[in-house]
């Protein structure tokens, strides 16, 4: 089958590799119809995430047709189509049987790899590298779907690809990061970064009841996205002082909540050298919390901090003493994308959101490497780039 394949910073490649087979029961091979390029993805693209290996297969955003399935997966058969959450959870240990389904106790192989840096392994992640467990992702004709009988939901035959491929992440982590503010009737919510997280982190504060949300960007295409599409006031932050211009539209009070899609833009930059470095250099800063920050700073007293941004490692100068003083709350974590597929299909298919309003390009898998050309560098208004690996 053609792939995706990662060779070194800003080196991908399709190739041709072999077809993925079924390895333990519980699997499911997909035929993909659709995948996307998420933001976090650039991070391997820009050779920052550590324990990537040459020839590994990126993406984690993908839906299609079930072509295979294992002896334990009854739930599947053949000829379904379905979308397939980025996060790997098995749906039986502590963590799945509460609903924190990204924090999976049995879907790292490479678990070691993570309780070294992190103290304990959080789930495993399609395309993500071998800290994250080494799975092949979905920027493929073809991909092996572990503990297929809990991960993926079939889509009903009236949504489209464009309308159900971001249930695979986007949507629920913009969700999940509106939902952890605990929006209140009246409350004024302040978005950091109009990528397509912040997109839906924005539109998913207006579906929990904000009354206002305040998107904060600087490249004009997504501010326009905000205005036009999400329906959000807008910050160019270029040249001015964010914190004060939030207050300012609060009567000084500050925003109810901050929430963070940014995160670390130079992700893991010294996470790249060794992790065994990390641990020895503890008051080395490894990310960039310029973001954090003044979202500390913004928030109003008694608020919530909300963080969909990915941070990696150690973080240098964060105002701790301000986020004490203001008694804030913090709320963070890869999303328990599972958690979320079935109401927000349902809030799809209800018509109150459709998710294919992100997308601004619409490629070929041949197209891959200069389709992550242009998302990493923003060129031609790029937001969001779906690839139809089969068409
Ligand atoms: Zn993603
Ligand atoms: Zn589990």
């Amino acid at each position: 089958m053609k792939a995706v394949c990662w060779y070194g910073a800003h080196d991908v490649r399709v190739e041709t590799v072999p077809d993925p087979e079924i390895l333990n029961p519980r699997d499911a091979i997909i035929k993909i119809s659709s995948t996307a390029i998420c933001g976090s993805d650039i991070h391997l693209y820009d050779g920052y995430i550590p324990t990537m290996k040459k020839g590994d297969i990126l993406g984690h955003e993908f839906m299609g047709e079930v072509v295979e399935v294992g002896k334990g997966v009854d739930n599947l058969k053949k000829g379904d189509r379905v979308v397939v959450p980025f996060t790997i959870a098995c749906g039986h240990c502590f963590f799945c049987e509460r609903q924190m389904w990204s924090l999976c106790d049995n879907s790292n192989p490479n678990a070691w790899l993570a309780e070294s840096l992190y103290g304990h392994s959080a789930a495993g992640l399609f395309g993500y590298s071998h800290i994250y467990g080494g799975y092949a992702g979905g920027q493929a004709q073809y991909v092996r779907v572990p503990f297929a009988d809990v991960g993926p939901i079939k889509v009903p035959d009236n949504l489209t690809d464009e309308q159900a491929l971001f249930l695979s992440d986007i949507f629920p982590t913009g969700y999940m990061a509106a939902e952890n503010c605990q929006i209140q009737p009246g409350d004024t919510v302040a978005v950091w970064g109009c990528g397509p997280v912040g997109q839906f982190a924005i539109q998913s504060a207006y579906l929990l009841g904000a009354e206002r949300v305040i998107a904060i960007d600087r490249f004009p295409e997504r501010l326009q996205m905000a205005k036009e599409q999400s329906k959000a006031e807008v910050i160019n932050y270029e040249g001015q002082d964010v914190v004060e211009l939030l207050k300012q539209a609060t009567g000084g009070r500050g925003p109810d909540a901050c929430i963070d899609a940014v995160g670390l833009e130079a992700h893991g930059t010294s996470i790249g050298a060794t992790m065994d470095k990390i641990k020895q250099q503890v008051h080395l800063g490894t990310d960039r919390p310029h973001v954090l920050r003044q979202a500390i700073q913004a928030c109003r007293k008694g608020g919530t901090v909300s963080l969909p941004g990915v941070y990696g490692g150690y973080l240098d100068k964060v105002p701790f003493g301000a986020a004490f003083a203001k008694g804030l709350t913090f709320k963070m974590g890869q999303t328990h994308v599972h958690r979320y597929l079935r109401p927000l299909l349902n809030r799809i298919q209800e018509g109150e959101i459709d998710p294919s309003f992100v997308i601004t390009h619409r490629m070929t898998l041949e197209d891959a490497p200069h389709a992550y050309d242009i998302f990493k560098h923003k060129e031609d208004n790029c937001i969001k780039v779906i690839l139809k690996p089969n068409a």
